[in-house]
């Protein structure tokens, strides 16, 4: 089922839907430990399983002679097999990320047909970061450069479309898109207005629906919805939400995400003695979030799970 059939069916009973995020295992680890991780959020019955996308990364690896070789290593592939089989095990939908950074239009196309013989129809359509050696996002050559390119491609999919244009009678995909907002303004914008806008352009270009960057500061989401309502964009934006358990957090979650920590969460993070304390304070922070959140009738909340089910757990039984 679509992503946004379930919002609109949780909107038509006054539910709030639930939904996680995931990783695919890094290479050489088996799907089991995945398994582990969602076992005990499975109860929750989530309405849907996002699971991220990961690009190629070039290193540079010593010879035994001194010298050294350039090896293209991607250390978190599987992206589309894991959502069929959390779909076959849990029989729940899931969402695979599709990026735009480290492929070619060929190579999105062959996914999103893989997609469609698996029986998954939704995506979450996104540009990437830019890889690790480069400072600024380059697109692979033949690749896209923005995800409004990547979801256009898509779209042209769910008409029928192919990159070869000659295909006749060719089957017609029915992908549900989901795009990215950022509440606190993607990083590379050089301002909300002007990000709010190409984020409109992903809407105008056929997303059914926003699922957000992490936000620990309820107020920035609301303010976000009405900037975005304000400018026309009318599709659900779900919020997505983490926990914060180590006191690491505190300056790498700002550093690698572009977003604030509000000082009182911050002060008692700091003031905590061990990462029990840590990991109390930021299920009670993440609990009252979500309890606000759902008071104000979000249509889902979004839990990013990863590395720390059992605060989520915790949360959605208070909840
Ligand atoms: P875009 O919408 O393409 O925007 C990127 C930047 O370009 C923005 O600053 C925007 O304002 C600007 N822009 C957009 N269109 C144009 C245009 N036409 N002309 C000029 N400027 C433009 N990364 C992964 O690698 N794998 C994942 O699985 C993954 N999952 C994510 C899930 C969520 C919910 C979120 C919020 C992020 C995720 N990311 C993931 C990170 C994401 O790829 C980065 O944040 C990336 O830098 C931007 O992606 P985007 O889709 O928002 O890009």
């Amino acid at each position: 089922m679509k992503v946004i059939d379930h919002i609109n069916r949780a909107k038509e009973k006054n539910e709030t839907l639930i939904s996680f995020e995931i990783l695919p295992p890094l290479k050489g680890k088996g799907i089991e430990g995945l398994y582990e991780h969602l076992d005990p959020l499975m109860e929750f019955k989530p309405a849907y399983i996002n699971v991220t996308y990961h690009r190629s990364e070039h290193e540079f690896k010593k010879n035994p002679d001194g010298s050294f070789k350039k090896v293209t290593i991607r250390k978190r592939p599987g992206t589309e097999s894991i959502c069929a089989a959390i779909m076959n095990k849990y029989n729940v939908d899931t969402v695979p990320h599709l990026i735009c950074g480290g492929f070619s239009v060929t190579e999105t196309e062959d996914a999103l047909i893989n997609l469609n013989y698996l029986g998954i129809d939704n995506v979450l359509v996104l540009r990437g970061d830019a890889a690790k050696n480069e400072t600024a996002f380059i697109p692979q050559p033949d690749g896209h450069f923005y995800a409004v390119d990547l979801l256009k491609q898509v779209i042209n999919l769910n008409n029928g479309v192919y990159l070869e244009e000659e295909l006749l009678n060719s089957r017609k995909t029915s992908f549900c898109i989901g795009v990215a907002g950022y509440p606190e303004k993607h990083f590379e914008a050089p301002n909300m207005q002007t990000d709010l806008a190409y984020l409109k352009a992903k809407v105008d270009a056929g997303a059914d629906y926003i699922v957000t960057q992490m936000f620990f500061d309820n107020a920035k989401y609301y303010a976000f919805v009405e900037a975005c309502r304000a400018n026309g964009i009318n599709v659900p934006i779900v919020p997505g939400l983490k926990p914060i358990y180590n006191k690491k957090q505190l300056t790498m979650l700002p550093k690698i995400f572009s977003i604030d920590l509000p000082q009182e969460l911050s002060k008692e993070i700091e003031a905590c003695k061990n990462n029990a304390e840590v990991e109390k304070v930021g299920e009670d922070w993440l609990l009252a979030q979500s309890r606000d959140l759902k008071k104000n009738g979000v249509p889902g909340l979004h839990y990013y799970t990863l590395g720390k089910p059992g605060i989520v757990a915790n949360v959605i039984r208070r909840l």
